[in-house]
């Protein structure tokens, strides 16, 4: 069998020419039996014809399939790269140039699916933040609007509303600040700055930051019993810290009235820490778990929107315990509470 598949256009031009010079010598030859103007036929035929059909090949074909690695590859090659290419690497043939072209082509197709894919991330997520920043907005200027209507000169209505107004100026505020952090951890602006610190003396600077709210639910915060021996991670402290006041000011919402908030701390195998603050709230149905930490993803809109968060916070732990190179995860059923957990990178000596 000839080993058609890899023909070099050379190889091609020379069995082609030996096809056509071969059969008019012996035709000579049977004619005029002189050995020596029959090999000179031949010769004259094979050379003639070797490079009539190369130049043919090479012009039509290889130059059409060089025009398509043209559209293909957006690199440019040098001069000696070109005069490599042409002629010291071996020639493709047309099976690898085909290859080449379906590679390219499942390429462009991945390509063209993640842009459709982050187009429909973009307009999910441009509905989300109008639908966030129309209901302060627009309860601002209803209250600005009653206001001016008259009720700044009523005392008993004037203060009421104009408290109302700044607990919506606040939640914007909140909503641009957590937008802004959010923006930064996807850009990969914010460095990281890592240092040893023991990872429950922060969980108690938590706490007492959040002890106001707490209180307000008679919520209490402890510390798993056990789990007091102090550990020491490799973190950024500061981010750290906002990731656990997201979680713990989570647990306060969601929680339930009279309940606890306990947060605990393992040693795996030696590397890493696992951190994990559990509540005995409402919980969470399986259904939303895995889109949880979404951006603006909540279990029940109008109920989370109601208690104040920017839908932004699970985001947010996200970003930065995977700036980490670590993972956070959570554990919920409804009625029951839920517990979120992430792992640090233990002490560096
Ligand atoms: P939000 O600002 O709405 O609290 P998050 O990103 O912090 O946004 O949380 C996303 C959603 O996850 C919340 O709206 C809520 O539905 C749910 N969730 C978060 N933490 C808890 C929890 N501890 N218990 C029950 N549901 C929770």
């Amino acid at each position: 069998m000839l080993p058609t598949k890899n023909f070099s256009p050379q190889q091609l031009s020379a069995l082609t020419a030996f096809c056509l010079s071969a059969p008019i010598a012996a035709a000579l030859y049977y004619f005029k039996p002189v050995w020596w103007i029959a090999l000179i036929t031949l010769l004259v035929v094979f050379l003639g014809s070797f490079a009539l059909i190369l130049f043919m090949v090479q012009r039509f074909i290889y130059r059409k399939i060089k025009l398509i690695y043209k559209l293909i590859y957006q690199t440019k090659a040098s001069k000696r790269e070109e005069f490599y290419y042409k002629n010291i690497l071996p020639q493709k043939s047309i099976d690898e140039v085909r290859e080449d072209v379906e590679k390219w082509a499942e390429q462009r197709k991945a390509e063209i699916e993640l842009l459709k894919k982050n187009e429909a991330f973009r307009k999910e997520f441009l509905q989300n933040l109008s639908h966030e920043l129309k209901t302060p907005i627009f309860a601002i200027q209803g209250y600005v609007d009653t206001l001016l209507n008259g009720a700044l000169e009523k005392p008993e209505v004037n203060r009421k509303f104009l408290s109302s107004t700044s607990r919506n100026i606040d939640r914007l505020v909140n909503l641009l600040n957590d937008l802004d952090e959010i923006s930064k951890l996807e850009s990969g602006e914010q460095l990281l700055y890592k240092e040893n610190f023991i990872i429950q003396d922060l969980i108690k600077e938590v706490y007492e930051t959040l002890s106001i709210k707490a209180e307000e639910n008679s919520i209490r915060l402890i510390i798993k019993k056990g789990c007091e021996v102090p550990l020491s991670v490799f973190a950024d402290k500061e981010k750290i810290r906002q990731v656990l006041i997201n979680l713990v000011e989570n647990a306060i919402k969601y929680g339930k009235k009279n309940g606890t908030i306990e947060a605990s701390v393992y040693k795996i195998d030696g590397k890493l820490i696992l951190i994990e603050i559990g509540d005995d709230g409402a919980g969470i149905a399986e259904e939303h778990l895995k889109r949880i930490f979404e951006r603006f993803y909540r279990t029940d809109q109008a109920r989370s929107r109601k208690i104040g968060g920017s839908g932004l916070g699970l985001a947010i732990c996200k970003h930065i315990i995977e700036a980490h190179g670590q993972t956070i995860h959570v554990r919920s059923s409804l009625d029951v509470g839920s517990t979120f957990g992430f792992t640090l990178e233990s002490k560096k000596d």
